[in-house]
């Protein structure tokens, strides 16, 4: 892990394209908007994975821990396919009303869980319900986490309807914009086949957050956007 770290870090610095990589899309020069799914995986995520996978779509998946242990093969794939993964706490609770420890607790259950899955541990942290403060950002810095929250929430899981969440996205997109969606909500999975084709034809490039950071992740203790 630490010598794939190393190789990133020195192929992005030189700039010169991972072998085998796909070219990668600057952000500082064309349409880019990240679409991001917190709370799985769920039982919705592998149709969601097919889509994404058929659209040549990368996404971010911000997981509980509680579920990376119950799907551990949908977390394996959402990696191996080129999604980028965060940690969405172990059982989502409402992290300013926890104690120091609960909330690192939280954190690092799911990190463990991550990272036993996938090998790797992710470095990107959504504070449940968006509720943080700056003492959840600083014990997420302590475990060398960024915090990433949204430029838009669609209410998918208010909404639940497919044609509702699709022109929610569509007002919600913006140049360098962060989509809140959730792949637990069946409406949002049946809407993503139409959801990207629309935003292509505006000329947005799909990407994930890191991309959308131009390749990096934020410093542990930032907040993003
Ligand atoms: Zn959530």
């Amino acid at each position: 892990m630490l010598i794939h770290g190393l190789l990133v870090t020195s192929l992005v610095m030189s700039g010169a394209p991972a072998a085998g990589a796909k070219a990668r899309v600057d952000c500082a020069k064309v349409t880019c908007l990240a679409l991001t799914f917190d709370d799985g995986p769920g039982k919705h995520a592998g149709t969601l994975l097919d889509v994404l996978k058929r659209e040549h779509v990368p996404a971010t998946f911000f997981l509980m821990g509680k579920h990376v242990e119950e799907l551990p093969k949908v977390v394996r794939r959402t990696m191996a396919e080129g999604h980028a993964i965060g940690n969405h706490t172990y059982s989502h609770p409402s992290l300013p009303t926890l104690l120091d420890q609960e909330i690192i607790d939280e954190i690092r259950l799911t990190q463990d869980a991550i990272q036993g899955v996938t090998g790797r541990r992710p470095r990107m942290f959504r504070p449940p319900y968006g509720h943080t403060d700056d003492r959840v950002l600083g014990l997420a810095g302590s475990q060398d986490l960024s915090q990433v929250l949204w430029t838009g929430t669609t209410l998918d899981w208010k909404l639940r309807d497919s044609a509702k969440i699709k022109a929610t996205v569509l007002r919600l997109a913006k140049r360098n914009g962060v989509i809140l969606m959730h792949d637990t909500v069946p409406q949002t999975v049946q809407a993503m086949p139409a959801i990207i084709k629309e935003l292509k034809k505006r000329g947005y490039h799909l990407v994930t957050v890191p991309t959308l950071l131009g390749g990096r992740t934020p410093d542990a203790g930032v907040s993003f956007p």
